[in-house]
């Protein structure tokens, strides 16, 4: 008999780069299509998931500002980006089968539902997969930061972070052959050490709830239902 799932509800945090494969701005559908399937066989395990997904495929607030926008206009139109994602990801979950709902931290009525936490966690209880737009709806924050701050309002066992690389390592392994992957590390050490896992906010916010961060790598296939499984590389941030 095959062993429980590792977590019973989970978010994923995709960054709208991840999105990007390896074009320069917006989607690769191939990627989308990917990570969607990865999506459907985590579900089919039993797992309730839901997703906040970046916009740095398509806009950054810092970006905006420093060509001398207004943060707080740029970091709108950032927040935006993301709903692209997210209904671009709705589409392709769904045309595999995954019933997926989209809600928005800035209300969008005709394109998606608001952020109603109730309403969502009633949509995973019935194993809808739920995607969060918009961040947190205030500018100066991070798709990261959403991330751990719906995970943690959705009761979550734990915030996966799909990235470019299998884990957290003790450098960049794409520059140093020599770099060493963790299996597990503390909050802290990421912080005080500054490893590039999520932004400290994020880090903080999981650390004073108690929420185990999953780095793993999107770009694997599969990589997110192995993680489930507790199989495959990936380093767990407790
Ligand atoms: N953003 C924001 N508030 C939030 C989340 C995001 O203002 O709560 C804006 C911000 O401008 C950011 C952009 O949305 O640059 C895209 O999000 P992020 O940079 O986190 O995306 P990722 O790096 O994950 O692709």
């Amino acid at each position: 008999m095959s062993r429980p799932p590792l977590y019973k509800r989970v978010l994923l945090k995709v960054s709208g780069e991840a999105l990007m494969g390896n074009r320069d701005y917006g989607l690769d559908i191939a990627v989308l299509k990917n990570i969607a399937e990865d999506i459907r066989d985590v579900v089919a395990l039993g797992v309730e998931v839901c997703m906040v997904i970046g916009g740095g495929n398509i806009f950054r607030g810092v970006a905006g500002a420093s060509a001398g926008m207004d943060r707080t206009q740029a970091d709108a139109m950032g927040m935006l980006a993301t709903v692209m994602n997210a209904l671009a990801m709705q589409n392709w979950l769904e045309k595999l089968g995954v019933p997926t709902r989209v809600q928005s931290a800035i209300p969008m009525a005709s394109l998606c539902e608001p952020f109603i936490r109730r309403r969502a966690m009633r949509h995973m209880e019935k194993g809808r997969v739920v995607i969060f737009a918009a961040g947190t709806g205030n500018p100066f924050f991070t798709t990261d930061t959403a991330a751990a701050l719906r995970a943690n309002e959705m009761g979550c066992d734990a915030l996966l972070k799909g990235t470019q690389v299998d884990g957290v390592y003790s450098a960049d392994p794409r520059k140093n052959p020599n770099a060493e992957r963790y299996t597990t590390i503390t909050y802290l050490d990421v912080l005080s050490r500054d490893l590039a896992v999520m932004d400290a906010a994020a880090i903080s916010l999981a650390r004073e709830n108690k929420l185990p961060i999953v780095v793993f790598n999107i770009h694997e296939p599969g990589a997110f239902t192995a993680v489930m499984k507790g199989e495959g590389k990936f380093t767990t941030v407790v």
